[in-house]
């Protein structure tokens, strides 16, 4: 028999540090023959601290809300050969998501199976196939399930200027919001000739309420080192750095852990797999300023200098860290590859949406009744999202109003447009964007203009000062938005935020100041008589 507590950063802030060590000492103390494990997390963060259990034949069953009183309870169920049912959420019998296949026993029909639970039912799970599944500190996991195999299949027998056609035919794209085709980024770098060049993984996830990537990072850190293996043999880099906010320990010493694992038995560093490529990678933590997403300002940072944007061209690809080429791609991009490559250009491009095919992670947060993480193939809509996955409104007497997609930098879509799709051009055409995928969801009690001024208030603050139209326009229009929230509006403001908004969205550097005024410029489209009532109020 197995326990397995799921120990993402989710999990552990709602006592899973706690609960994992009551099931150690009650098996220590009991001197009995169970399996204690630490995964991941399965998603579902509503639900944490989550547990699953497996006894041999049986189904993988996954309990929710699991407290230290259980414990006793599951362990004395378990060693006479059964569940502890009160808690339990749903059950695997098959877990077939491309590489990671397993079979578990029959049984338990009376609890559903995962993917009929409401929160699970309209997901993929491709880049979160194996988080919650697997210790992420067990590199034996991460292989058994099929890791390190697509790499495998790149030496056994592909050449680099495969590897580069299967990324381009598959038609991914940037998922750290930009959407640019990473073939394209890859090839441009392959074709540079001279050595050092650097592949750069984007994990500096700063948008308030997005926390895909750490969870990425926390529960399965090798698929984002196969997927950086991979590039590095078809573009010829030799060094990767991984650059994560400080803000996230548990991913740093998780990938570091990876790391070393990967180091030992040769996958990185020398060449004892008689590659024809030697490939070094390292974790820098970022110090916490939102403009180091962008990806001269991260560039800046890993150099020492302040994290500030620059004008482009040059284009990292030609002239990035230390002036050498480099690609930089979000950390969601790179774990993409180990599948594509594992099952083929093909297979990837007919998931989701012709133009943007794939699925993305969001973090679905606010007020909605679930809240967690779900994987969507590309071109569902955001009802699909927020109303089946997210089990609508958190309390049945609000109806759900807005959501704020894409973090400070995104656009805020009403209700009545929940039919349209999440894709880049979709979600583009409303005023938003997607983003690196953060999901907040807001009802009835949420002010627009309030919660545009939040947004607002931290991208003035984040901004690099390098440019005037972001320094010195995003103050203006914050003083603005702040006048009318305090009742001292008037109605001309209305006027001039949306000149001086679209004035800077046109002209800022960078893309932290071209889209800091989505959320004022779509909650003045859609929402404007919030912004009239509080001018009304001030006369
Ligand atoms: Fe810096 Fe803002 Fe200009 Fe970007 S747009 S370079 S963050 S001042």
């Amino acid at each position: 028999a197995s326990i397995a507590v799921g120990m993402g950063t989710c999990g552990m802030g709602s006592g899973a540090t706690e609960l994992y060590a009551a099931f150690a000492k009650e098996i220590d103390s009991q001197h009995l023959s169970i399996s204690l494990r630490s995964v991941g997390c399965f998603g579902c963060c509503s639900e944490e601290p989550l547990v699953s259990l497996y006894l041999p034949s049986k189904p993988l069953v996954w309990l929710s809300k699991v407290e230290l009183s259980d414990v006793p309870l599951i362990i004395d169920n378990l060693m006479q050969g059964r569940y502890y049912k009160p808690k339990a959420l749903c059950r695997i019998n098959e877990w077939d998501h491309h590489l990671s296949q397993h079979t578990y026993g029959e049984g338990f029909e009376e609890l559903p199976p995962w993917n009929e639970v409401p929160f699970f039912h309209a997901q993929k799970k491709l880049i979160l196939r194996d988080a919650g599944l697997i210790d992420p500190a067990n590199m034996a996991e991460y292989v058994a399930v099929g890791g390190y195999r697509s790499f495998e299949k790149v030496l056994g027998g592909m050449s680099r200027d495969e590897v580069l056609l299967e990324v381009k035919n598959s038609k991914l794209r940037g998922r750290g919001g930009a959407g640019f085709p990473t073939g394209l980024k890859w090839e441009l770098m392959a074709k540079e000739p001279s050595q050092p060049k650097f592949l750069i993984c984007n994990a500096d996830e700063g948008d308030p309420g997005a926390y895909m990537n750490r969870n990425e990072m926390e529960s399965d850190p090798h698929m984002l080192i196969e997927g950086l293996l991979i590039a590095s043999y078809a573009t010829t880099a030799q060094e990767g750095i991984i650059y994560v906010r400080a803000e996230y320990p548990l991913a740093v010493q998780r990938l570091r852990t990876a790391i070393e694992q990967a180091y030992a038995v040769g996958l990185l560093g020398d060449n004892i797999l008689e590659r024809k490529v030697r490939f070094d990678l390292s974790v820098v933590e970022g110090a916490g300023a939102f403009v180091c997403g962008e990806e001269t300002a991260l560039i800046a940072s890993l150099e020492g200098r302040a994290g500030r944007a620059r004008v482009k061209p040059p284009f990292p690809s030609q002239k990035g860290y230390l002036g050498r080429p480099t690609t930089i791609n979000n950390l969601e991009t790179w774990c993409n590859i180990p599948l594509i490559i594992g099952k083929g250009s093909a297979w990837f491009a007919r998931i989701g949406n012709p133009a943007s095919p794939g699925t993305k992670v969001f973090s679905l947060v606010g007020k909605v009744k679930n809240t967690g993480l779900v994987e969507l193939p590309l071109g569902e809509k955001l009802t699909t999202l927020i109303y089946e996955a997210g089990g609508g409104s958190v309390n049945p007497s609000k109806k759900i109003k807005a959501v704020q997609s894409g973090g400070p930098s995104g656009g805020c879509i009403p209700a009545s447009l929940f039919n349209s799709t999440i894709d880049y051009e979709s979600l583009g055409a409303l005023g938003a964007i997607m983003g690196s995928g953060g999901m907040v969801v807001m009802d009835s009690d949420n002010c627009m203009v309030d919660s545009a001024r939040y947004f607002l208030e931290f991208t003035t603050k984040e901004s690099c000062g390098t440019c005037t139209p972001c320094r010195e326009g995003l103050s203006q229009a914050l003083d603005l938005v702040s006048r009318i929230c305090e009742g001292a509006g008037k109605l001309e403001d209305v006027k001039t935020l949306t000149e001086l908004g679209n004035h800077i969205s046109d002209t800022a550097l960078c893309g932290l100041g071209q889209s800091a005024m989505n959320p004022v410029l779509t909650t003045l489209k859609y929402f404007p008589e919030e912004y009239e009532s509080h001018i009304k109020r001030s006369k």
